[in-house]
């Protein structure tokens, strides 16, 4: 079995090795400082500390006290939130947090259907069928990406939802939210909107402010664009506070995870002194890698109002394959992507989409060069057909320069397992 051991260990190098030399560009990842990875294996990954800061149901939670409050107080700070709550321990656990406390079975909610962009969990496979609600979806606007705002302020008035959430995982362009508060004070629905994707921007206020748009509660992951631990936050207002703590504890998480709160505090440290300067550089980066996959001949959506305003690109590949086909010809170059449906698309299976984020490169330090690029390499492999094996050696010469996390404290080689470090920590 020690060989077994062994050989996993050997694995994630080998895992290491390859993301090491690739460009990862899945819109949905992001990766941590040094300082955070450390904090991930830490002693804290042990333990249980149910109950809040000062009031816990366990002995030995003096430390871990310290910092769950400080982990709150950076978050409100950096959102200017009125009440946070950080044990939430994925995006879908803070949705199902969310929708518990704030609706009853056979309530009325509108959510984005998931080919206009909408995340699985927001769907009828998901939490409307755990809740048992009635889901409609929002009326959508395919060319501009968004929803249509005047007939979803209709459909809100007609069908009277009592939960309103708004954000979603093809994510473009701002969603119409202080147009839904209007039109939910009506009908007197509350608004979720689900930051999972744009947490990152709206830390660096890059995107835009749902809590100050007219969100009541605003439920994220924590490692898409803001680029902490895998975990999530919600961040709410006053008069919802106890309904949400009670729906998240006890309600959903019975022990958080102590070692992503430590890594979540660091991470909102970091984007509280370099927040901005990160989330301008992704939105730059986005909109000049759309520029110039643009010019090579790709059919990247809403040219006509500047391709995106968030870290996502959405490509229409139906003429190159679909998107399996692309996004396997691009892993054999190391350029990391996904397929992904996009509104006109009915089968699953068949996505004609790809969607790729740039916010991880951003992190390694890549700017606007690097984008075109990165542009020309996905159309030698998509457009012109190059040897995906002669692309390869290039991404992986492109990726030379760029090993370690910028917008942090440290500095490191990413991935060396730093184990002075460790030794020193522990
Ligand atoms: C990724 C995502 C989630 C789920 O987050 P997990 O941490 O993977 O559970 C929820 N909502 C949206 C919009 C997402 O994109």
């Amino acid at each position: 079995m020690q060989a077994e051991t062994e050989s996993i260990v050997e694995v994630v190098r080998r895992h290491h090795e390859l993301y090491k030399n690739a460009l990862p560009m899945i819109a949905s990842e992001n990766i941590t400082s040094n300082t955070v990875r450390i904090l991930l294996s830490s002693d804290l990954s042990h333990r249980y500390a149910e109950g809040d800061v000062g009031n816990r149901f366990y002995q030995g939670c003096e430390y871990i006290d310290e910092i769950e409050e400080k982990a709150i107080r950076y978050a409100k700070e950096l959102f200017e939130a009125e009440h946070v709550n950080v044990k939430p321990t994925s995006g879908v656990n803070a949705n199902i947090a969310a929708l518990f406390a704030l609706t009853s079975p056979r309530d009325k909610m509108m959510a984005l259907s998931i080919p206009d962009g909408g995340h699985i969990s927001h769907s009828r496979y998901s939490i409307p069928a755990i809740r048992n609600l009635a889901l409609d979806t929002f009326p959508y606007d395919a060319k501009e990406m968004n929803i249509d705002v005047t007939k979803m302020v209709k459909e809100i008035k007609l069908k009277k939802p009592s939960l309103i959430l708004l954000g979603g995982s093809l994510f473009l362009f701002p969603h119409p939210v202080s147009e839904a508060r209007e039109a939910a004070d009506e009908v007197g629905a509350r608004i979720v909107y689900d930051a999972s994707h744009v947490l990152g921007l709206i830390a660096g206020k890059k995107f835009q402010d749902p809590l100050r748009e007219g969100a009541d509660v605003v439920a994220s992951s924590t490692h898409k664009t803001f680029p902490g631990p895998q975990g999530a936050i919600i961040l709410c207002k006053e008069n919802v506070k106890e309904k949400i703590d009670r729906a998240v504890f006890p309600g959903t998480v019975s022990n958080h995870h102590l070692h992503h709160v430590a890594g979540l505090a660091v991470t909102l440290a970091e984007m509280m002194q370099f927040g901005e300067a990160y989330a301008s550089q992704i939105t730059t980066n986005a909109k000049v890698l759309a520029q110039g996959l643009y010019e090579e001949g790709f059919d990247v959506l809403c040219e006509h109002k500047g391709f995106t305003e968030s870290h996502q690109i959405a490509i229409d590949v139906f003429n190159h394959g679909g998107g399996a086909a692309v996004a396997e010809k691009l892993e054999r170059a190391n350029i990391i992507t996904n397929k992904n449906m996009l509104p006109s698309d009915k089968d699953p299976a068949e996505p004609t989409g790809i969607r790729l984020g740039v916010q991880e490169l951003t992190r390694i330090g890549m700017n606007e060069s690097e984008m075109r690029e990165i542009a020309s390499l996905i159309g030698r492999v998509v457009i012109t057909k190059e040897d995906e094996n002669k692309v390869r050696e290039e991404v992986i010469e492109l990726r030379k320069d760029f090993q370690h996390v910028q917008y942090c404290f440290d500095g490191k080689d990413m991935y060396k397992f730093p184990e002075k470090k460790m030794k020193k920590f522990l």
